[in-house]
C-alpha cells in the first residue's frame, strides 16, 4: 500500500506539531547562542560544595534531555523535508516502503523495520 495525498498531509501536520513541540522544549531548557545552536542553561545554585554537585548533577540531565530533543527536532525536520521533496516513507538504508502503521505511529521515521 502506498502513500495517499492525505497520509502525507496528515504526517505533515503531526511532523508540524511535533517540530514546535521539540522547538518550545528546547527554548525552555536552553539559551540559543549567537551561532543560533542551543546551549544548556547551566543554573547557578551556589558556590558550595554540595551544591556545586547538584549544579553538575541537573548540567548534566539537561544536556541529555537536550540531546535527545535536538536529535528528534533534527528527524523531524528531515522527515519534513522528505516529504518536500516526495521521497517521504521510504526506506533510507534500503528504499523500501516503511509500513503506513510505522510512520503513523512514528512519523519522522527513517528506516523500515527490518533495517
Ligand atoms: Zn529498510
Amino acid at each position: 500500500m502506498s502513500l495517499t495525498p492525505e497520509f502525507l498531509a496528515e504526517s505533515k501536520k503531526n511532523l508540524l506539531k511535533d517540530k514546535e513541540h521539540f522547538e518550545k522544549e528546547l527554548q525552555r531548557l536552553t539559551k540559543p547562542t549567537l551561532d543560533n545552536a542551543y546551549a544548556t542553561t547551566y543554573t547557578e545554585i551556589g558556590s558550595g560544595e554540595d551544591e556545586n554537585a547538584s549544579e553538575i548533577e541537573e548540567y548534566t540531565d539537561n544536556l541529555a534531555v537536550e540531546q535527545n530533543l535536538e536529535k528528534q527536532l533534527k528527524e523531524t525536520l528531515e522527515a519534513l523535508e522528505r516529504i518536500e521533496q516526495g521521497t517521504y516513507g521510504k526506506c533510507q538504508q534500503c528504499g523500501d516502503e516503511i509500513s503506513l502503521e510505522r510512520l503513523a505511529a512514528y512519523p519522522a521515521a527513517k528506516n523500515c523495520v527490518n533495517c
